[in-house]
């Protein structure tokens, strides 16, 4: 296989490709079924879902990818004792990369649930597969293989969002750009693609897609699957920031049934934080996306399904019954016992006019790498005074010219933390403009040419800056509580506690066994680690809940009870009786 140097391979090979041993091989036994392969034959084939974890027990395996082409280059080859499979498995997601016999082949199969179930019992072991996992995907992502290939112009707003997309779904991709790459203008020869058509996708199952929405994509790509109607959740959570993602981790792990929505991406806003360097345990700090990944497989690893990218319109109560319904966009529907509202905060946008023609392309509510490298060596101008205005500009100002910082008051130190100030104020290329207002954008097809702003004394300056950054705050995300009864404070924040009633649950909102946690819940502390810590909060008050509340529409019986290290609260896992998660194989 040719290594990159320095790349995921190079370094940490060992890690991704592990042999277990003989002993190990035959422990595991008891959890899949072996199954026999032809020299030639696939055992798995990309697109393909659902197939698990493929443990070499005799023979070899040649895994390949495919390069833009439809080319197969080879990756590795294994030999008994490895394992096919990347983190898609845990969920049974559809394969990236092929795995073929290169002799005739026995294998032990291990599907999806059995595998959760495999590295939540076997914590050494578990934990050597799981990183193996983690880090096979990381490697597809280095290399853009196994995924969709993207083909646009560069500055283009419909590439970006699709790579966005893609990135912050840890989905690998490769672009390809017709102005500098040979390979993109033959397959637009290929498809017959007009220019002014552009982007194209080509998908893994050999789907070209014109310019898709994200929820084709996705769907495309198995990255999204329907939802089976007839289910009832424990836990229904909306959103799959950090706050849900807590909640998520704490009630897959304690057995509840769960499943989390995410209308764009798991992370949230802290996903697009391009270092977090207050988040407990991380002294040299960590990006956003690294940590949230982390919550993401964790719940996944703990049998949370996810539905991302589907959005929730609605919160009903079903009469005559002790469920709750969420309504999707696509027209898909969600019942569960009870609901996580973690449904976060979105980016304001400035009173300026024009600005939705250039959003996308050249104005920007994220400072992503993808940004960065769109604005390399350019001036740019950033506007906000909070801390994530100040971590974009930290990053930024590595990448660019020039950042003018546009701040409406009279300085930083009022709304951003000291380490941000005193990092800017060290930086040569970052120019601070104080009681600066943006009054004008100007450019054609998307793209900015210049950006005016006012001063202090009145005096209107005009730049000429191509990439303009909006960090000036949030407002709740609650549109879509509109009509579910729930009382929301003045500025559309969710109520909860004893703010909605006396006797009121902690974080239970004005309907009983719905619950808001993180940056939309009313009084909340809108940190990352706030958001964290009331997800796990809000699984104490779901057991008492679901303890208390009648057994619903399905059959469900209580696996376990204990009582949580200084907690007063004696804890019941609950799981649907029809849902077998493998547990029942590791107890034999
Ligand atoms: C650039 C940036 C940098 C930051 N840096 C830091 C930092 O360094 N330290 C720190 O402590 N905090 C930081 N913050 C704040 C921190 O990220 C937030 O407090 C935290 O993300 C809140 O988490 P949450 O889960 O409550 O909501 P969010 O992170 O906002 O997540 C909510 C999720 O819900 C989804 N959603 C919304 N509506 C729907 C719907 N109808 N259906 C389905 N899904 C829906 C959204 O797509 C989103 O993914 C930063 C914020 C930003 C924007």
């Amino acid at each position: 296989m040719s290594v990159v140097p320095g790349s995921i391979i190079d370094t940490r090979g060992n890690q991704m490709f592990p042999v277990l041993q003989p002993d190990e091989v035959q422990r595991l036994r008891r959890l899949g079924e072996v199954r026999s392969y032809a020299a030639g034959e696939p055992l798995a084939k990309v697109g393909d879902a659902g197939h698990g974890l493929i443990i070499v027990l005799a023979g070899t395996v040649d895994i390949t990818r495919r390069d833009a082409s439809g080319t197969s280059v080879l990756i590795t080859t294994y030999q008994p004792g490895a394992f096919v499979g990347e983190i898609a498995q845990l969920s049974g997601r559809p394969a990236l990369v092929d795995a073929c016999a290169r002799t005739a082949v026995e294998a032990l199969v291990i599907r999806p649930d059995r595998l959760r179930a495999l590295l939540v019992a076997e914590a050494e072991l578990g934990e050597r597969i799981m990183r193996a996992l983690i880090l096979r995907r990381v490697g597809l992502i280095e290399s853009g293989a196994g995924g969709p290939v993207l083909v646009g112009h560069a500055g283009s707003a419909d590439v970006l969002r699709l790579a966005n997309f893609l990135s912050r779904n840890g989905h690998p991709h490769h672009r390809l750009d017709p102005d500098t790459d040979p390979e993109a203008r033959a397959l637009i020869e290929r498809f017959h693609v007009d220019l002014g058509h552009l982007p194209i996708i080509l998908c893994p199952n050999g789907s070209l897609l014109r310019n898709p929405s994200e929820d084709d994509l996705a769907r495309c790509i198995g990255l999204v699957r329907p939802i089976d109607p007839d289910r009832v959740y424990d836990v229904a959570i909306v959103g799959s920031g950090p706050a849900g993602l807590a909640a998520a981790v704490y009630a897959g792990s304690e057995g509840l049934s769960t499943l989390v929505l995410d209308c764009r991406s798991f992370g949230g806003q802290a996903g697009a934080s391009a270092r977090i360097e207050n988040y407990l345990g991380f002294p040299t700090g960590i990006s956003g996306m690294a940590l949230m990944a982390r919550a993401y497989n964790q719940a996944q690893k703990f049998g949370v399904e996810m539905a991302i990218p589907d959005e929730a319109v609605r919160l009903e109560a079903v009469p005559s019954s002790d469920c709750y319904v969420l309504q999707l966009i696509n027209g898909e529907r969600v019942t569960a016992r009870s609901v996580v509202i973690a449904s976060g905060a979105r980016y304001r946008r400035p009173d300026v006019a024009d600005l939705e023609l250039f959003e996308g392309s050249s104005v920007h509510y994220w400072a992503s790498p993808l940004e960065g490298k769109l604005c390399a060596g350019q001036e740019i101008a950033l506007i906000g005074a909070g801390n994530s205005a100040g971590q974009a500009v930290v990053f930024l100002a590595t990448q660019v010219a020039k950042v003018w910082l546009l701040v409406r008051g009279p300085g930083l130190r009022a709304s951003m933390s000291r380490y941000l100030v005193d990092r800017i104020e060290s930086l040569p290329n970052v120019e601070v403009v104080t009681h600066a207002q943006l009054t004008g954008l100007e450019g054609a097809n998307g793209m900015l040419d210049a950006v005016r702003w006012r001063t202090r004394s009145g005096e209107e300056v005009r730049r000429a800056i191509r990439h303009v950054f909006l960090f000036i705050g949030a407002t709740p995300n609650t549109d879509w509580l509109s009509g579910s009864g729930l009382a929301l404070d003045p500025k559309g924040f969710v109520m909860t506690g004893s703010d909605v009633d006396p006797d009121r649950r902690p974080l239970e909102t004005s309907r009983r066994g719905v619950f808001a946690i993180g940056d939309v819940r009313s009084k909340s502390v809108k940190r990352v680690a706030a958001a964290v810590g009331e997800g796990a909060q809000v699984v104490a008050a779901l057991h008492t809940f679901l303890a208390q509340a009648p057994a619903g529409s399905r059959e469900r019986r209580a696996i376990g009870s204990g009582r949580q290290e200084g907690d007063q609260m004696t804890i019941v896992h609950y799981q649907t009786v029809e849902h077998d998660d493998g547990w029942a194989a590791l107890s034999q």
